[in-house]
């Protein structure tokens, strides 16, 4: 990635605080022609990148390795971390965050701890415009896409808040990451290079936006995709999600195929259980149809209650009967038990209400 976002705005952003581009989600190399541009030498960057990606530091001034002269100067141009406006632990030790930007908007970003991992979910927009019938952060409508940095944030924050390294992100907190690829490949690249954490521990969740699976098969990347599928029919898909109605199941099966062949990466299908709408035995063979002769697994999700619709959760037998037809079918396929009920944290039930 080139050195552009930050180059142009830097020279004047001294005393033009409102066109400051935030330093974090910045590269060594964006760092290092930034602090050239300032008239430092070179190996500050490298000093910064340090000071913003391992130590966390949320304001220039404090970078005692600094000169005083210049710390003032660069005090006021943002490093771009959120405050924790609100944070609530599950018993199973989920810590759901609410994080205040800049602007005052609000987004949620959950820490699931598990013996060997830390694992983020990190939103990608203020709310989300995709209205999937049974998501709660979908009914509280959209607000704006997230800035790279603000997606950095949430990662940095937890493992500052954690005290402990975070191995995993997932891209399935508030939001569609691919109405949002710019600031999102941002951020992936950033996660990787700058934080430290492998490509294959990233995954990004998509309900499908046409054409933009395809897009990102042509960056090569080594991230899992996810696909929230949920059903296996056009007819059904188009109850539960709104935007399936202009982008066809075959379609979004048929640019999974193509990723798969372009990238050499298998494809994890969502499918959310709701009882009695798309969990009998004849949806999962159903979907195994549609799923044979290509590298993919299943992930069942059972369904995380919400307020504002009466979908119910299917029972263990129900849930097992799905996953043997699948695998009879000779689907990969496991089931996710959400993490962080209790907290509001689980799939599906973010949103940025205030605490109880
Ligand atoms: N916009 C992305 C990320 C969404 S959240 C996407 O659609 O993939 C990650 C997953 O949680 C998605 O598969 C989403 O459909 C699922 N989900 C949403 N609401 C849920 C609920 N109430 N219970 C269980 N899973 C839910």
């Amino acid at each position: 990635m080139s050195a552009t976002p930050l180059a142009s705005p830097v020279n004047s952003l001294v005393s033009e605080k409102t066109t400051l581009p935030p330093l974090l989600g910045a590269s060594v190399a964006e760092l290092t022609a930034w602090v050239q541009q300032q008239g430092q030498p070179a190996y500050r960057g490298k000093q910064l990148h340090e000071w913003i990606y391992q130590k966390g530091v949320r304001s220039l001034f404090d970078i005692s390795v600094f000169s005083k002269q210049w710390r003032a100067t660069v005090a006021d141009v943002p490093v771009g971390r959120s405050t924790i406006h609100y944070r609530s632990v599950a018993p199973d030790g989920t810590v759901k965050y609410l994080l205040q930007l800049s602007d005052g908007e609000i987004v949620e970003t959950v820490g699931i701890p598990t013996e060997k991992r830390l694992t983020v979910c990190v939103s990608t927009q203020v709310g989300c415009p995709m209205a999937c019938d049974f998501c709660a952060t979908g009914k509280g409508g959209y607000k704006r896409n997230l800035e790279r940095h603000e997606i950095v944030d949430q990662v940095l924050t937890v493992q500052e808040d954690f005290q402990q390294r975070v191995s995993h992100v997932v891209f399935m907190g508030m939001g569609e990451p691919l109405l949002n690829t710019d600031n999102v490949l941002a951020a992936v690249r950033c996660l990787n290079q700058d934080v430290g954490i492998g490509q294959r521990s990233l995954t990004l969740s998509t309900v499908g936006i046409r054409d933009r699976i395809s897009q990102l098969a042509e960056h090569h990347l080594q991230v899992t995709l996810a696909v929230s599928l949920h059903a296996p029919n056009q007819a059904l898909r188009e109850k539960l999600i709104p935007s399936a109605h202009s982008y066809h199941i075959e379609d979004l099966l048929a640019e999974c195929r193509e990723y798969v062949a372009i990238t050499g990466r298998r494809i994890s299908f969502e499918y959310i259980l709701l009882a009695g709408v798309n969990d009998l035995p004849e949806h999962a063979l159903e979907l195994s149809k549609h799923l044979r002769g290509f590298q993919n697994h299943v992930n069942l999700i059972p369904y995380n209650p919400i307020a504002e619709v009466d979908y119910k959760r299917p029972s263990g037998d129900r849930i097992q009967a799905f996953v043997t037809v699948l695998q009879q079918q000779h689907i990969a396929v496991s089931v996710r038990y959400s993490r962080g009920l209790e907290a509001d944290a689980a799939c599906g039930q973010l949103r940025t209400k205030s605490p109880r």
